[in-house]
């Protein structure tokens, strides 16, 4: 009888399966018209330096607003573009809608644009042939300086092995920074280091979150700090929410940031006004 309901159970269990494949399947079809369809934007948030909270930077994040579904999160439909392979196109899209505007920016903005752009970038990307020469053709295109486009992998991407950590070093050649997002949740290994050619350690919400007082987490990101500053890698603590996240961080010696904080991700639109603003207020303060 307990082999039978065992049965049943997986029974149950393959229906469910069925059931999530065919609304991925689904959810995969929708997001290629939406890519035809123009359905997807991008926002930018803005990455600051401590403690005066002066943009440094901003990092491009991806938004769907689908017609039937209304707004679709990166977290949901980013690991079903991954697997359907649309991550190709749409990364591409994603990567030179960026530069163009980060080029715009400079043209309309000079020295007061955002110095530096990043840009996601997933595992599927890396491993496709001829990903860089993508990049640099990207590049070209806008005209903007391959310096101050920063590529943001997961430790996984580059865990994954050869091909990505190859893909890194072309774009590293041509002189594209790369940044390690969601450090410390993935399979890290601190050897990862070694053999990644980054520059920066994006330190992960998780550790932000917990770091008043004497928690583990504090342990930690003080030792990420250690790290970074040892290794002459940059650190920037993600999901910096409260004034008193931002005091605790810069007292361990973080010198940047990026969270609601600071500011929430922006239109292209609202992050020029805010540019605008910034711009006639100093003018204001200098001629009085
Ligand atoms: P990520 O690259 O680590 O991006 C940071 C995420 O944290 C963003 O979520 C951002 O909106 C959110 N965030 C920033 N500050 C705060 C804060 O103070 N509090 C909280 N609670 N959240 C904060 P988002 O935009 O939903 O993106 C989620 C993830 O989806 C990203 O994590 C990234 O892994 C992926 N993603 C987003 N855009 C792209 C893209 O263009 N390409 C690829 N491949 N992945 C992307
Ligand atoms: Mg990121
Ligand atoms: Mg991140
Ligand atoms: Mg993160």
């Amino acid at each position: 009888a307990a082999k039978e309901r065992g049965k049943g159970r997986h029974a149950v269990y393959d229906a469910e399966l069925e059931q999530h494949q065919a609304a991925d399947a689904q959810l995969g079809a929708e997001l290629r018209q939406a890519l035809d369809r123009g359905e997807f934007s991008l926002v930018y948030q803005p990455i600051v330096r401590l403690p005066d909270g002066k943009w440094t930077g901003v990092e491009t994040l991806v938004r769907w607003t689908s017609p039937t579904r209304g707004f679709v999160g990166p977290d949901k439909f980013i690991p079903i573009a991954e697997r359907t392979g649309l991550i190709v196109p749409l990364g591409d899209w994603i990567l030179r809608t960026a530069l163009r505007q980060a080029m715009a920016w400079v043209q309309q903005f000079g020295d007061d644009a955002p110095h530096e752009i990043g840009v996601n970038v997933s595992a599927r990307q890396l491993r496709e042939p001829g990903y860089a020469e993508t990049v640099r053709d990207a590049l070209a295109e806008s005209g903007f300086d391959p310096e101050r486009l920063v590529v943001e992998v997961t430790e996984t991407a580059v865990f994954d092995g050869g091909v990505a950590l190859d893909a890194l070093q072309m774009l590293v050649t041509l002189g594209v920074k790369v940044a390690l997002d969601d450090f410390g949740t993935g399979h890290s290994s601190l050897g990862l280091l070694r053999t990644c050619p980054a520059d920066t350690l994006k330190v992960d919400k998780s550790f932000v979150d917990g770091i008043g007082g004497r928690s583990e987490e504090a342990v930690i990101a003080t030792a990420m700090i250690q790290i970074t500053n040892g290794l002459h890698l940059q650190a920037i603590a993600e999901g910096v929410e409260t004034a008193e996240q931002a005091d605790t961080l810069h007292r361990l010696g973080y010198r940047f940031a990026q969270g609601y904080h600071f500011s929430r991700p922006l239109s292209a639109q609202q992050l020029g006004d805010r540019l605008t603003e910034s711009m006639l207020a100093q003018a204001t303060l200098t001629t009085r």
